[in-house]
């Protein structure tokens, strides 16, 4: 079903009112982590600044480590509903376990299936039967082929709205955090008709690189881009090394705006 064989034209998913996967590029962006509701407030006041519409941020986190801060959870999406409503704009946050989705509905516009749970067909097929956009990271050791069965798994289960996002995928370097496949995307635009991001966050893992490596998805066809900012990325629950600031954010998406029309 995710197959261009079976469908030749893009698909455009609706998040409410905007849709992602026309001819505009859709930049996410927000926090690594929910940490306070002043922290989300003040990222989402510049992001909205700058057009973006999509604020991301993790009330869920799938941490390495069961030592490090977990996330706030139904707290950090109630944060997320708050803040996001101010600046009219719209919350994308991961959901891990399958039976938040529909609880989450109440508070977020649409559900982020991380890397790590790929392949949790149970929270796919939950994602499947949900009413929202839903936004699937590859994999770190994902095939292409095995990301678009993933999403098959939802797209089939009922729910046509699915976002696929190449975050980087493991290798023997250790100059990035992860390898960013960027042949992964005009393959999947290739071979789906789903909308492709590149999260130039998790995939590099350092702040120095972000921009070309941005400018590189979107001419690889991408449809949109998604990043991590913090008021001050020194002091971040999670990701410190790797989050912007908000000059830095600013700095980037008047760079970024030469390469197409970005919203
Ligand atoms: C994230 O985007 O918050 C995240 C945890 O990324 P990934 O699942 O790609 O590691
Ligand atoms: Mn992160």
């Amino acid at each position: 079903l995710v197959s261009r064989k079976r469908k030749p034209e893009d698909t455009v998913v609706h998040v409410g009112d905007l849709p992602v996967g026309n001819e505009q590029k859709t930049v996410i962006a927000g926090p690594c982590s929910v940490e306070s509701e002043e922290q989300v407030r003040e990222v989402a006041q510049a992001l909205s600044k700058q057009g973006v519409a999509l604020l991301r941020g993790g009330a869920f986190k799938p941490r390495t480590s069961p030592y490090d801060f977990q996330g706030l959870g139904v707290e950090g999406l109630r944060i997320l509903r708050r803040v996001a409503d101010e600046f009219g704009m719209k919350v994308i946050s991961e959901i891990v376990n399958p039976s938040d989705i529909e609880k989450a509905e109440q508070y977020i516009d649409v559900v982020q299936i991380g890397a790590r749970n790929m392949q949790n067909f149970e929270l796919l097929k939950a994602a499947g039967s949900s009413q929202l956009p839903v936004f699937l990271k590859r994999g770190m050791s994902a095939t292409v082929e095995e990301f678009l069965f993933a999403a098959e798994y939802i797209v089939s289960g009922g729910n046509d709205q699915v976002m696929l996002c190449e975050r980087g995928i493991r290798t023997y370097e250790k100059w990035t955090r992860n390898t960013l496949d960027i042949s992964a995307v005009p393959l999947l635009k290739q071979e789906s008709h789903l909308p492709v991001f590149v999260d130039i966050t998790h995939s590099t893992g350092r702040r120095d690189i972000q921009l070309p490596v941005a400018k590189a998805a979107l001419a690889a066809g991408a449809d949109g881009l998604m990043l991590e900012v913090h008021p001050d990325p020194a002091v971040a629950l999670s990701d410190a090394n790797q989050q912007i600031n908000i000059p830095q954010f600013e700095a980037f998406m008047d760079e970024i705006r030469q390469h197409g029309r970005i919203q």
